[in-house]
């Protein structure tokens, strides 16, 4: 494909881009298709001629977007919402035109620049203190893209991990490091997502899944004992991955008590996931939820509660603008306190990576697993701008509308119990009655291809989460999608009756 033809096909890539997300109504959001559909309507092995690009297209209609679960069809209400909007596709499609690999400032130094600056913004925007920025005088912190939240947590246990083993083999020189590694451990809440089960897996350290309480909130004195009875057991703490909006029922771990039983600790590291809920703290009103747990949304006036400072005791803090921020994935944030810390367990500097700029610019590359970069701030950058704090407020705000009028619908209807504390844009909820109830229930909804959720087990409860998802999506669709839960809901209990 020459640049004439790229023009010619651009355009009517663009073309039907728009045409997918306009009539996306019109499609069942979850395709009906078993597993293995695909290998029966393409060819074993590729083309030996190139081929022509309307007839790859018509196969993209005819053939993939049967299996396309539609992640941005306004029914689609299942996990969290995929990141998209216009500005977003537009930054990665200059990024893929650009095709540069940002691994080292030298290796294209806007590259590295535009990610440094636009973490800056992100991290004053959502409220985080002056350590965490890369250009404020006096910090030693920073923030950097990557891949996935899971990516953020395993990269920060690895430093906390790395610094657990210097500060223990300074204390005993003698004794073998394997051995040292096998009494560190890890903790969180059982609510905290699975990637830190992996990430602890991955580094090869001990984890302690915590209760949290009845809110499904870890508390401080939980995380203490814990500590503690492993200390004596001779086992040593190294590191905490608390959250704020859990994946199961977007429930925020108690922070400030967390952050100060810490203290008790020295040396311990504290990761704060907020890979969801994190970008809502660029709403003023919002901005408690990062320092003080169990905070109700009560608007503007609950703001002078916020005494406690949760996040000030934080090493590093996470959140995924590819979630709830109008950025295609992949482009999740993370900062930390001491770029050091980070830097120190993953650096590797191989003579051909080197460059004349190496101590006075960032180098990506010690942030994270891989060595190569795509050029994912330009992405964030233009959604930043072209929405402004002002307009990602409104979308954050008009999907906690969203959530609250599905709220309201679910308590009018004796039959269903809310199961969550709705402060965001997911609703969890149940007919009351068995979980296997609420199975069928979920089950016959999903089968329909009208209506998408998926469920989730809090304090051992079977529920079901709903969460906003559709950028654009109206007061209408979700009384639409109630309808449908009710409809369905209404056969399945007249069903159990006979
Ligand atoms: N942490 C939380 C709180 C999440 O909700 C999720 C996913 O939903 C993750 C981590 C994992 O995210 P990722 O897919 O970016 O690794």
């Amino acid at each position: 494909m020459d640049s004439t033809e790229f023009r010619k096909r651009g355009m009517e890539m663009v073309e039907y881009i728009c045409n997918y997300l306009e009539t996306l109504n019109e499609r069942r959001v979850t395709p009906s298709v078993e597993p293995g559909y695909l290998r029966h309507l393409l060819p074993t092995e590729a083309p030996q001629e190139p081929e022509d690009w309307d007839q790859i297209m018509r196969d993209v209609e005819d053939k993939i977007m049967p299996g396309v679960t539609h992640w941005q069809h306004p029914r689609f209400h299942a996990y969290f919402p995929a990141g998209n909007s216009f500005p977003s596709i537009l930054g990665d499609m200059l990024g893929d035109g650009i095709g540069c690999i940002g691994f080292s400032w030298a290796a294209s130094p806007a590259c590295t620049e535009l990610e440094t600056i636009v973490l800056d913004w992100l991290g004053k925007a959502i409220g985080l203190p002056d350590h965490f920025l890369a250009l404020k005088e006096g910090s030693t912190g920073g923030g950097v893209i990557q891949t996935s939240a899971s990516e953020c947590v395993l990269v920060t246990m690895l430093a906390a991990r790395a610094q657990a083993l210097k500060r223990l083999k300074a204390q005993h020189p003698f004794v073998e490091e394997g051995h040292l590694l096998s009494k560190l451990m890890a903790y969180c809440s059982k609510e905290a997502h699975s990637c830190v089960e992996k990430a602890a897996m991955i580094c090869f350290v001990k984890l302690r899944i915590l209760e949290p309480d009845d809110d499904a909130s870890l508390r401080g004195q939980t995380i203490y004992e814990a500590m503690e009875e492993d200390e004596l057991q001779g086992l040593v703490p190294f590191f905490v991955s608390t959250t704020l909006g859990t994946t199961g029922s977007c429930a925020f771990d108690n922070l400030p008590e967390i952050g100060k039983q810490l203290q008790r600790f020295p040396g311990v590291w504290l990761h704060v996931d907020a890979a969801y809920a994190g970008n809502s703290f660029i709403c003023p009103e919002l901005k408690p939820l990062l320092k003080v747990s169990g905070w109700h949304y009560h608007g503007t006036a609950n703001l002078s509660q916020s005494h406690l400072q949760g996040i000030e005791y934080a090493d590093s803090f996470n959140t995924n603008p590819n979630k709830w921020l109008l950025t295609n994935f992949d482009c999740s944030t993370l900062w930390v306190r001491d770029r050091i810390r980070l830097t120190s367990a993953l650096v590797v500097d191989p003579l051909y990576l080197k460059h004349g700029y190496s101590d006075a610019a960032i180098d990506y590359r010690h942030w994270g697993v891989p060595l190569s970069r795509r050029f994912r701030s330009l992405k964030l950058w233009f959604v930043l701008r072209s929405y402004g704090i002002s307009g990602l407020q409104h979308y954050i705000r008009h999907h906690i509308k969203l959530a609250k009028r599905f709220e309201e619908l679910v308590l009018k209807d004796k039959r269903f119990e809310i199961c969550n504390q709705v402060k965001l844009g997911l609703v969890c909820f149940r007919l009351k009655g068995s979980d296997k109830l609420n199975e069928k229930l979920l089950s016959i909804i999903n089968e329909s291809g009208k209506l998408h959720m998926v469920p989730a087990s809090v304090g051992d409860r079977y529920i079901i989460r709903f969460c906003a998802v559709a950028q654009n999506a109206t007061a209408e669709d979700i009384d639409y999608a109630w309808d449908i839960i009710v409809d369905f809901a209404n056969e399945l209990l007249e069903k159990e009756q006979h």
